[in-house]
Order: C-alpha cells, then sequence, then structure tokens
C-alpha cells in the first residue's frame, strides 16, 4: 500500500491510499485499503492515519479510526501509532511474527508519527520543499 497524508496552510487535512492486494490473495478478497476507517481515516478536526500491511489484521482493529480516535484523546500521532501495533501484537494468540502492519499519522498542529510491528517501514516527510526520510520504530526488536 502507498498512503499518503497532507495537511495544508490552513490545517486542513487529507489522506489517500492505493494498493495492489495481497499477493495470491482469494478472488474477491477486499483488503484495508478500500475500507474507510481501516486502511485509511480523515477526521478534519483530529488527524489522519493510513494502514499498510496484511489488512485482515487492520480491518479487525479498524485501525485507522483507532489511530485518529487516540489522537482525539491527547495521544501525539507516534504514541497513537505504536499503541494500535500493540492491540494487534497483544491479541491472544496472534502471530504477529509473521506478518508486518504499519501506520503512519498526522494531527491538527502537523506532528507527525509512525509505527510498525517489523524493521523496514519508513515514510518519507516533506516540508519546507525538503525531503525526509523517516525510518518508523517497531515492535520486533
Ligand atoms: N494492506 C493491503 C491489503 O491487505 C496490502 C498492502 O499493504 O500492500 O490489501
Amino acid at each position: 500500500t502507498i498512503g499518503i497524508l497532507a495537511i495544508d496552510k490552513n490545517g486542513d487535512i487529507s489522506g489517500a491510499c492505493t494498493t495492489s492486494g495481497l499477493a495470491y490473495k482469494m478472488h474477491g478478497r477486499v483488503g484495508d485499503s478500500p475500507i474507510i476507517g481501516s486502511g485509511l481515516y480523515v477526521d478534519n478536526e483530529v488527524g489522519a492515519c493510513v494502514a499498510t500491511g496484511l489488512g485482515e489484521e487492520v480491518v479487525k482493529t479498524v485501525g485507522s479510526f483507532l489511530v485518529v480516535e487516540l489522537m482525539r484523546q491527547g495521544k501525539s500521532p507516534q504514541e497513537a501509532c505504536k499503541e494500535a501495533i500493540q492491540r494487534i501484537v497483544t491479541k491472544p494468540n496472534s502471530n504477529y511474527k509473521d506478518f508486518q502492519v504499519g501506520y503512519i499519522a498526522i494531527n491538527k498542529q502537523g506532528e507527525t508519527g509512525s509505527y510498525s510491528i517489523h524493521q523496514w517501514f519508513s515514510m518519507t516527510k516533506y516540508q519546507n520543499n525538503k525531503n525526509e526520510n523517516i525510518q518508523s520504530d517497531f515492535y520486533l526488536k
């Protein structure tokens, strides 16, 4: 999945995502990306989040909506992404070592965060005419 979150100079937030789904997926499978609240969620009063990785796990936790709701409760984008990943990995019998999920998020102040289960999840932040590549923090160290 490629996910994009943006905030303009008025503080208006938008988001988008695109995906090919999973390799060898069953015919007719619907992943998280086309489901608002799972693969992507934008609330212009709070912030936005987009997900990548095993869509079934994101759908089961309504991941992007969860991240935005955690930000609404006062968490930073980074804290919210981390908690949403923890929600997945701490589920009883979770086989999280076998799949990846990653989130990026932005809040109304333009602060950003990202967190994933495994290493090698990164985002590019474009601000003040500069691109910055940010390696996300991750759970499985
Ligand atoms: N999230 C997508 C899906 O499960 C896969 C991906 O991240 O590419 O359909």
